[in-house]
């Protein structure tokens, strides 16, 4: 039977970096991907010449996971995103107000909801974090700051863009400032969609000797390190010293026998998943070229154009949309019900683009992430989240990291997963902790 030092479960951005950081240390690494293609969300379809990521996807620029593909050498290619568009109200279409000029000029807002706002973006922008903030929701901290309803309404619709959760009596405020001010910093939308980056992520993890299987699906996980045993749906097994599960928090509960009273188990209790409607378009042209982007007030709908930005699709002429409404965990859900809203949002916003349909997909209730950053979630060490309480076993995914989100989350624990195997390996050795060691080996890289 084959014997790995680590097995990776799950080939997404979290898995992929784990192996990254494991094999670059010289580990022997396996990587187990159940589909028969990498990238898991992060995947991109192509249909009729146009590229789909998995609903909306831009790649945060001062998030840390792009500082983390830095590191291993890594730089996505993409275009930076310029916000600014249109802000939907029930009394029309306005200028998004992104900006002091668009604030003046735009007609969504009276001039004393303009003047409120501003005063309200200065707190939003300077809000020291970590702090207090972190220990409220979001609709507590909004509601301490303005009793403005339109302002209210806009800060839900800009931090629901930042977070894509649709939560505000849950949601830690300070979670949902700090990613606020990283997309301030700016996003990139990807040529070539999000599997560009996977495929270069993929042939990083082999080039530096990791082995990676698609077509894999691990059925259960026993034993503890360093005796541990993976057992596959067609009925072969893989011996491994230690094991990442960076898969979701169900199905890694589920492969280790459900047991109950387990860490696992009480973080699938605690867990709430962010989930939402996407309607991904290919359209031969834009019935209004103007608007590329577009957010509703009132409503958890968005609009973006995202081939306006980067490359995507093989006629030039021709665009990829994406439509989303940000589902909240306490609605009933109803699929048809979100995919004829977002049509109808669309009505709106470019109205006669059923005559220009290529082709579409939706993808109600998608998982963005597994684990809302809630005020329990946001004020806790998330350290904790990563090592399981099967020795040997431990957790990756864009649920186990402390202070990221979204694919920032998956890569970080990704990375962080290494780094407790590579510190319980080393520390046996030498008393220098794994998170110095591999910055000691990317800047001898670099160099
Ligand atoms: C609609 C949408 C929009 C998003 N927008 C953004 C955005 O704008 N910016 C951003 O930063 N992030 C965004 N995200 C989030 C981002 O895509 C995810 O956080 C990230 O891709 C999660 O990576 P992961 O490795 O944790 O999980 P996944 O990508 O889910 O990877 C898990 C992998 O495990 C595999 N697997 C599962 N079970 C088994 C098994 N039994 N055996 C073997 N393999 C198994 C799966 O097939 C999958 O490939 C968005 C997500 C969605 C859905």
């Amino acid at each position: 039977m084959e014997k790995w030092d680590v097995t990776v479960i799950g080939g997404g951005l979290a898995g992929l970096t784990t192996a990254a950081f494991l094999a670059k240390q010289g580990l022997r690494t396996l990587v187990l991907e159940q589909s028969s293609r990498w990238g898991g969300r992060a995947s991109t379809d192509e249909k009729d010449g146009c590229l789909f990521n998995m609903g909306p996807h831009a790649l945060y620029s001062r998030g840390q996971g792009l500082q983390i593909l830095q590191e291993l050498g890594l730089d996505p290619d993409g275009n930076e995103a310029v916000l600014g568009g249109r802000l939907v109200t029930p009394n029309g279409i306005h200028a998004l107000p992104v900006s002091a000029r668009e604030l003046l000029k735009t007609t969504a807002f009276s001039f004393r909801e303009k003047l409120e706002f501003a005063r309200v973006l200065t707190k939003v922008s300077r809000a020291t974090l970590p702090g207090e903030s972190m220990h409220v929701t979001l609709e507590e901290w909004v509601n301490q700051i303005t009793s403005q309803e339109t302002v209210r309404k806009f800060l839900y619709s800009l931090f629901r863009l930042g977070t894509y959760s649709n939560a505000p009596s849950r949601v830690s405020a300070g979670a949902c400032l700090r990613q606020f001010q990283i997309s301030k910093g700016g996003v990139r939308y990807l040529h070539g969609g999000w599997q560009a980056m996977i495929d270069s992520l993929t042939a990083l993890t082999q080039s530096a000797g990791a082995v990676l299987r698609t077509g894999q699906k691990v059925t259960s996980i026993t034993g503890a390190h360093p005796a541990m045993r993976i057992h596959l749906a067609d009925h072969t097994e893989v011996e491994t010293q230690s094991i990442v599960a960076a898969l979701d928090p169900q199905v890694t509960h589920q492969l280790t026998g459900k047991v109950p009273n387990s860490h696992l188990a009480a973080l699938c209790e605690r867990l709430i998943p962010v989930r939402g409607a996407a309607l991904d378009l290919a359209l031969r042209r834009l019935p209004d070229p103007n608007i590329n982007f577009a957010l509703h007030l009132d409503q958890p709908y968005y609009f973006s154009n995202h081939s306006n930005v980067a490359r995507l699709t093989r006629d030039d002429r021709h665009v990829v949309l994406h439509l989303y409404k940000y589902t909240s965990p306490d609605d009933n859900p109803n699929a048809e019900r979100d995919r004829k809203e977002l049509a109808e949002f669309l009505d709106l916003l470019q109205p006669g683009w059923r005559k220009e349909l290529i082709t579409s997909r939706y993808l109600p209730r998608i998982p963005v992430t597994y684990g809302l950053q809630t005020v329990e979630r946001a004020c806790s060490n998330g350290e904790e989240t990563l090592v399981s309480d099967i020795p040997g076993l431990y957790l990756a995914g864009d649920w186990t990291a402390g202070d990221a989100m979204l694919s920032d989350a998956a890569i970080v624990s990704g990375k962080e997963a290494a780094e407790h195997i590579l510190h319980r390996k080393m520390s046996l050795a030498t008393s220098i902790p794994a998170s110095s060691i591999l910055k000691m080996e990317s800047s001898k890289e670099r160099r």
